[in-house]
């Protein structure tokens, strides 16, 4: 076989998607090994998330030569996610879902208090099956021109750079076939393990928030999402239902108390209306314990998301929201601002980390701001449960039309009743939740 008919062999391999498994990517796509020089592109994205498969599409659909590694066997398992994105993030990205992806259309957030007290922030959005979304990014990517490789994991990268010191591009290296991979831009789509910043030291271990969730049947539902602040069981962090089709149900928590995650969310099972409904295993699920989640980083967006050529998207660059902890939609997004810049660093033929610092100024202009979502967040932890209960009894019954007036009304309720609460900062504790709701995102 010559190079051609093997690169149109292994092409064709790569992009068969089983009619049988509902779009499912096959696995094993990568056992071929394709022999010869060194594996070149334009672009490498790390990781088939959400991230990385929009880094991928985006760049291939701008022309780019491009290759996405993941180092799982099949995208999208295990699934670490409630699976939940609004309308408003869907439109800022411009996603058209396809039904296969859809569990459940769903109309906002109910948020319960510890007494029981719930308000709601009626915004419409999705509650997704996450694992197929991710496949179906990545197979848009893929019919655009992208070739992807699973089981690859990337383990090293150097810079490389010409006669005159000037940056040309990463050498890869790591486990798979494929590799080493020679690239110009690296898309680092990670996740929470930041490969790349642990590999070149970029930036420092970031804070991380554990979460898990299990899959409930049966479970009573008008089609809001239930947030619980509830911190007796989910210190610093929150408890979740988010209904999906048939009655089925990822009921679920966040907490900094990472030791107790299980245990937590067991007894909230257990004390609730929840201990009646039965508990499975999620469908991508064959064995093992039915209960399924990760860690989801909390300190903000890292200091350094860009170097020569190499941009960090989503959980790797430390991107998620600080008060409901969501980054679907900003590994979504920042995707799209990576390809955007690595099109044009690879156009002007300079990728030198001064030029590629364009990718922070896109992502630092949109997203919302964490510090003062992060302030507010801190304030709403410091408050006791009776004043979260007494703040929330204060609220409209809709919280998502509280313009600034009725803020105004709100506090001043607020304060009228507990005039202390003024020192524990419960103003920019409330005002967390007008924040989440943030302009280009939603919840
Ligand atoms: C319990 C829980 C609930 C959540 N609920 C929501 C929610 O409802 N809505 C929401 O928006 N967000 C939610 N999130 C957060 C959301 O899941 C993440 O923010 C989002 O998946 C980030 O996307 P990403 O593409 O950056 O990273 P990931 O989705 O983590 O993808 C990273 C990929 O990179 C791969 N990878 C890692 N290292 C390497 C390597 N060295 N080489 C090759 N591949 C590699 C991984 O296998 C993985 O597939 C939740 C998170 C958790 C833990």
């Amino acid at each position: 076989m010559d190079r051609l008919e093997q690169f149109l062999v292994v092409y064709v391999r790569l992009t068969i998607i089983d009619s049988r498994s509902d779009g499912f990517l096959m696995e094993g796509f990568t056992q071929d090994t394709v022999e010869g020089p060194l594996t070149t592109c334009d672009v490498l994205v790390i990781g088939a998330g959400p991230g990385g498969g929009n880094a991928a599409l985006h760049s291939a659909r701008a022309g780019l030569d491009v290759i996405l590694i993941e180092d799982h066997k099949e995208i999208g398992t295990p699934v670490h996610c409630g699976e939940c994105i609004s309308d408003v993030a869907c439109d800022n990205l411009n996603l058209d879902l396809p039904s296969h992806v859809i569990s459940k259309r769903v109309h906002g957030i109910r948020v319960i208090f510890p007494d029981g007290t719930a308000k709601k922030l009626t915004e419409e959005g999705y509650v997704l099956e996450k694992h197929l979304f991710e496949r179906w990014i990545a197979e848009e990517a893929i019919a655009e021109g992208a070739k992807l490789h699973l089981s690859h994991k990337l383990r090293s990268m150097e810079k490389q750079k010409d006669e005159n010191g000037r940056f040309t591009g990463w050498l890869c290296d790591g486990n798979g076939d494929n590799f080493p991979i020679q690239a110009k831009v690296v898309i680092d789509a990670s996740g929470v393990s930041g490969v790349t910043s642990r590999l070149l030291d970029l930036n420092p271990k970031g804070k991380v928030i554990a979460g898990m969730q299990y899959e409930l049947l049966e479970v009573p539902t008008d089609g809001y999402l239930d947030f619980y602040i509830w911190p007796q069981y989910a210190e610093k962090g929150y408890l979740w239902m988010i209904p999906k089709c048939e009655g089925r149900a990822n009921v679920g928590l966040v907490t900094e108390d990472k030791s107790r995650t299980k245990k937590a969310l067991d007894e909230f099972i257990e004390n609730t209306h929840f201990k009646e409904l039965t508990q499975v295993s999620p469908p991508w699920k064959e064995k093992g314990n039915p209960a399924f989640g990760g860690t989801i980083p909390i300190s903000g967006p890292y200091e350094l998301t860009y170097d020569d050529g190499l941009m960090l998207v989503g959980d790797a660059a430390g991107f998620t929201s600080p008060l409901f902890e969501g980054g679907s939609h900003l590994a979504l997004k920042s995707a799209v601002f990576a390809a955007e810049v690595a099109r044009k660093r690879i156009d002007e033929d300079d990728l030198s980390a001064e030029k590629m610092s364009e990718y922070q100024k896109l992502w630092s202009k949109e997203f919302p701001p964490y510090d003062k979502i992060l302030r507010g967040k801190t304030a709403l932890f410091d408050l006791t449960d009776d004043d979260l209960s007494l703040m929330a009894r204060c609220f409209p019954d809709e919280m998502s039309n509280m313009g600034p007036h009725g803020k105004i009304a709100v506090c001043l309720r607020i304060l009228f009743r507990r005039p202390s609460l003024y020192v524990k900062r419960i103003i920019p504790a409330m005002l967390s939740f007008g924040y989440s709701r943030a302009k280009f995102y939603g919840w």
